[in-house]
């Protein structure tokens, strides 16, 4: 079990060296976390014994017992995020990737306290009910958490929409992150790339992978 684990996760590791060096970029540019989501936490366990220092996960509950759990790592939440949990979520997450909306922005800075990491989504399809904000948003949205002492805007987060080329939807975002940047120009960031589609997202110039059952295998069915 373990070495099986063990040998995905170098597996993964490989690639994503290789999709770098074929973009003529450093691997050390890339972070890559390791979703968890509906996982065992022994998973955790094990992952952190290789080496893994960030994980992700997109439920607040679930998310807040696993770190509650296992501490030393940095926890990603990269999921929907519901205005009454927003604060919770701060307590434990090192960096939050699903801001969307200005009402999360107001939610999540609290000042006079460490300002937290994070990603502005934005929803690369057509529809509205995606998470992420629209591309026509994201300028606003991206000035608002740039302006908020209690927040730290690292830059842009989407998920490939289904049906798309990823690496078109991608080169959409990079596009998007680069009118963000002219409005918040330490945004440089892209959290983007999954367990399908990570090396395409590389090309595009991601510096955060979300990756779960590439690393993981399936998931278990869900509680
Ligand atoms: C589940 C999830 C991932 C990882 O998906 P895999 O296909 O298992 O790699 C990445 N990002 C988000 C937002 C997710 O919810």
């Amino acid at each position: 079990m373990t070495s099986q684990l063990g040998d995905r996760l170098a597996d993964v590791r490989d690639r994503i060296a290789d999709a770098a060096r074929r973009s003529g970029r450093p691997a050390s540019d890339i972070t890559t976390i390791v979703v968890t989501k509906f996982q065992p936490i022994e998973l955790v366990r094990e992952l952190r014994e290789l080496g893994v220092q960030d994980f992700g996960e997109n439920r607040h509950q679930e998310a807040r017992e696993k770190a509650a759990l296992v501490p030393d790592v940095r926890w990603h939440f990269v999921g929907q995020l519901q205005g009454k949990k927003a604060r919770q979520v701060r307590s434990y997450a090192s960096v939050i990737h699903s801001i969307d909306r200005l009402s999360l922005v107001d939610a999540l800075d609290v000042p006079g306290e460490q300002p937290i990491d994070c990603f502005l989504q934005i929803n690369l399809t057509d529809d509205p009910d995606r998470g992420g904000a629209a591309p026509a948003d994201a300028p606003a949205l991206a000035e608002a958490i740039a302006a908020a002492p209690g927040l730290h805007l690292l830059g842009v987060m989407a998920v490939a929409p289904l049906g798309e080329e990823p690496r078109r939807a991608f080169a959409r975002l990079r596009g998007i992150a680069e009118t963000v940047r002219t409005v918040a120009p330490s945004a440089t960031a892209l959290s983007a790339g999954m367990s399908g589609d990570f090396e395409d997202a590389i090309a595009e110039g991601a510096t955060h992978l979300r990756i779960g059952t590439a690393i993981t295998g399936s998931r278990p069915a869900r509680a």
